[in-house]
């Protein structure tokens, strides 16, 4: 499809902050384009079937706060079942590997670490979430290694304050034909421009022009809701330019997980959405979620330095370190009841650069810098920009619902 000249409102990124605003705006009469760099939407939600019998959520998988979570309510309008099962991390650790009463301890000690932050952010000063550990602790690698996972970074990265603010309500669950097929179907309505790259975003005239790999869209009114490692990086530039959205986005930068499944023959063996972690003593360690909704794999997950070493190392290097590591906890017969299937390399995408986001030890005050809207004609989502649901695909779809409110505000007050 020919780019059309111009429209009302343009929209850049299809992820669910993209999605979240087009859906938002959709029956307010205004004309509407998504511009999306992919061939297809969903950004960091991506559901693949590396097998016929396997969905593999590439990106995201939970959904995190679920009883706040507003992509429960379209699972549940477009008929995706949802498990509402609890996850595996916690209750469901697989005994032989972390024996039950040192999975306790370390469950005390990340407690009280968290309580020690919560009680650090009363103070309303910022600093790295690694001074809430207590000096010492023997579960101190492991604490950073979960961090590695939950902020796609060690803690000595982390601001205390933006960590404080997260909201999680404890209930965590799932959609059986993946987050990212939920996505795709939410964002089925929408006007899309695929396989179109934004470059440039002029405002200094009348309307703002956008340039793109297949030509030039003027719009009256643009919301912005690529990874913040994008703009950081300029690779989509501002005219004039931006430089307080630019530093935003530096203190705000994507963390890296990454994800591997491997197929698990004999699965029987093993039980269903259990967790697999040994009680080691390092934070570049997996995770492994074995047999997610009882299908025959194993899903392993890798976060921070590490998993940035690890893709550095080459495609495949995911695999063979979790096919490593389970045999080193289940036993050498495991080298050959498992086969690599499919693994993510966030950092490498170039439209993500990185999984999601964090502040930077002193700048947790940026979200609201980065959310803030320019001059009434441009605005910002993305889940960067989102106040206790950043890092999360909800977030996400929340912030462009903001923006798309935003947009409506601005015209009402011109017309
Ligand atoms: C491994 C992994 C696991 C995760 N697990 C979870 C989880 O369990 N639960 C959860 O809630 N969240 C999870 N997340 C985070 C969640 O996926 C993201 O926070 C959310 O999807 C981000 O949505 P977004 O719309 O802000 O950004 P994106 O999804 O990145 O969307 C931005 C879009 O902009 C496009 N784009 C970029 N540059 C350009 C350009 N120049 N021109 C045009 N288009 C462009 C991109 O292609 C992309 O489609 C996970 C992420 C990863 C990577």
């Amino acid at each position: 499809m020919p780019l059309p000249s111009e429209v009302d409102v343009a929209i850049i990124g299809a992820g669910a902050a993209g999605l979240g605003a087009a859906r938002a705006l959709e029956n307010s009469r205004l004309s509407l384009l998504v511009v999306e760099a992919r061939d297809r939407v969903g950004g960091r939600g991506h559901t693949i079937m590396p097998s016929p019998e396997i969905n593999f959520d590439v990106g995201c998988g939970w959904l995190h706060s679920a009883d706040k979570n507003s992509f429960v309510a379209v699972a549940e309008e477009l008929n995706f079942e949802i498990d509402k099962n609890r996850p595996p991390w916690r209750e469901r650790g697989f005994d032989a590997v972390f024996p039950p009463e040192q999975r306790r301890e370390f469950m005390r000690a990340i407690d009280a670490f968290y309580e020690r932050a919560e009680e650090a952010a009363k103070s309303g000063r910022d600093g790295p979430a690694n001074a809430c550990l207590e000096p010492g602790n023997r579960w101190n690698e492991m604490i950073d290694a979960i961090s590695t996972y939950i902020n796609g970074t060690e803690l000595d990265r982390v601001s205390i304050l933006d960590m404080d603010a997260y909201e999680d309500t404890g209930l965590n669950w799932r959609v059986r034909q993946g987050y990212g097929a939920l996505m795709a179907a939410y964002g089925a309505p929408c006007p899309l421009a695929l396989k179109t790259e934004v470059t440039l975003i002029d405002h200094s005239g009348t309307r703002v022009r956008i340039e793109t790999s297949k030509g030039v869209l003027s719009a009256s009114r643009v919301i912005v809701t690529v990874p913040t490692n994008l703009i950081a990086d300029e690779a989509i530039r501002f005219h004039p330019a931006l430089p307080a959205k630019v530093d935003a986005a530096r203190a705000l930068p994507l963390g890296l997980a990454d994800k591997v499944t491997l197929a698990l023959d004999k699965p029987e063996d093993l039980p269903v959405d259990g967790n697999l972690r040994g009680a080691t003593m390092r934070t570049a360690m997996g995770a492994y979620h074995l047999r997610p909704f009882g299908q025959p794999c194993i899903e392993g997950f890798f976060g921070g330095r590490f998993a940035r070493e690890l893709e550095e190392a080459g495609e495949g290097a995911l695999a063979e370190e979790a096919i490593d590591e389970i045999v080193a906890m289940l036993g050498s017969d495991y080298r050959r009841r498992l086969k690599p299937l499919a693994e993510s390399r966030w950092a490498q995408d170039p439209f993500a650069r990185g999984s999601y986001s964090h502040a930077l030890p002193g700048h947790a005050g940026m979200r609201a810098v980065l959310a803030a809207p320019v001059d009434s004609r441009l605005f910002f989502a993305g889940e960067a920009t989102s106040p206790n649901f950043f890092s999360t695909a909800h977030g996400a779809k929340d912030s462009g619902e903001r923006a798309a409110r935003e947009v409506m505000g601005a015209l009402a007050i011109e017309h």
